[in-house]
C-alpha cells in the first residue's frame, strides 16, 4: 500500500478541520456533558468522531465523486459587518421505480416539489448581535428518470411496503448507506418530510432521536428536528446551526 504526498496531504488536511470542529464543539460543555456526549453515538461529536476516524483509516474519503459538495464565500458589508455564504450543492436524480404517484402529479413536479423540500429545509440564515451573517445556501439540481450513476444522489419512489424500504410496513423512507450513501427510497405513501430527512442521512446526519432508543436527543438538538424518526417527531422540518456546520465540515464533501 502506498500513499502519494496529495493524499496525504488531504488526510491531514481533512484531519485538522474536524478536529478544529471537534474543538469548537467541545468547548461549551462541562466535562460530564463531554462524556454523555461521547456516548450518545447520535451525537454532533459522535459523528465528528466517526468521520475523523474515517479519514484516519483512509476509507473511500475521496471528493470527487460525491453527488453533494460545499464551498463558501465571504464578503464585507459597505458597513463593514461580514456576509458568509456556505454553499451546500447537491447532484440529484428522481426516478419512479414502483408505486403510483398522486393523480395529477408527474415525476417532473415530484422531482420538482423534492427539491424544494431540501433547498427549504437545509437553507437558513445566522445573525449574530455583531451584525455579521453567516448563510447556508443549499441548491438542489435535480434530473428526473435518469439510469442510477455514479454520481447523482437518487430519490428512487417505491411502492410501500417495498423491499428496498428495509421491512416494516410503515416505513417511509430509507438510505441503505446510511451516512454519505447515495440512494435514498421514498415510499409512494410519504410525505413532504420523508425525502428532505432522507437527504439529510445522505449529508452525514445522523437521528437526532430514534424511537428504539426512546427518542432522546443529544446535546443542543431539541427533539423537534427534522432528523427526529417519524416515531419521536412526525412533522419537524428544523434542522440545527451544528447540523448545516457539521455538513460543511465533512470532509467528504470537500
Ligand atoms: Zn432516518
Amino acid at each position: 500500500m502506498s500513499f502519494t504526498n496529495a493524499a496525504v496531504r488531504s488526510s491531514a488536511s481533512n484531519l485538522l478541520t474536524s478536529l478544529s470542529t471537534l474543538n469548537s464543539a467541545l468547548l461549551p460543555l462541562s466535562p460530564l456533558r463531554v462524556g454523555e456526549a461521547l456516548r450518545h453515538k447520535d451525537s454532533l461529536i459522535g459523528n465528528i468522531l466517526a468521520n475523523i476516524f474515517d479519514v484516519v483509516s483512509g476509507q473511500a474519503k475521496a471528493a470527487t465523486h460525491s453527488p453533494i459538495t460545499v464551498g463558501s464565500s465571504v464578503t464585507r458589508r459597505d458597513d463593514g459587518t461580514k456576509l458568509t455564504t456556505i454553499y451546500i450543492d447537491v447532484q440529484a436524480n428522481f426516478r419512479v421505480d414502483g408505486g403510483t404517484l398522486p393523480t395529477g402529479v408527474s415525476s417532473a413536479s415530484e422531482a420538482r416539489a423534492i427539491e424544494r423540500a431540501i433547498e427549504r429545509d437545509f437553507s437558513k440564515s445566522y445573525t449574530d448581535p455583531g451584525g455579521n451573517t453567516v448563510r447556508y445556501v443549499t441548491n438542489v439540481n435535480m434530473t428526473v428518470g435518469q439510469p442510477e450513476s455514479d454520481t447523482r444522489a437518487q430519490f428512487i419512489m417505491v411502492a410501500a411496503g417495498d423491499s428496498r424500504l428495509g421491512g416494516g410496513a410503515g416505513t417511509l423512507g430509507r438510505a441503505p448507506g446510511f451516512e454519505h450513501g447515495r440512494i435514498a427510497y421514498i415510499s409512494d405513501q410519504a410525505g413532504a418530510r420523508t425525502a428532505p430527512h432522507e437527504f439529510g442521512h445522505l449529508a452525514g446526519l445522523r437521528h437526532t432521536a430514534q424511537v428504539d432508543q426512546g427518542c432522546v436527543t443529544g446535546p443542543g438538538i431539541s427533539i423537534d428536528n427534522l432528523m427526529s424518526q417519524t416515531g419521536c417527531s412526525a412533522t419537524s422540518h428544523q434542522i440545527e446551526r451544528q447540523q448545516l456546520q457539521q455538513i460543511y465540515h465533512n470532509p467528504v464533501f470537500r
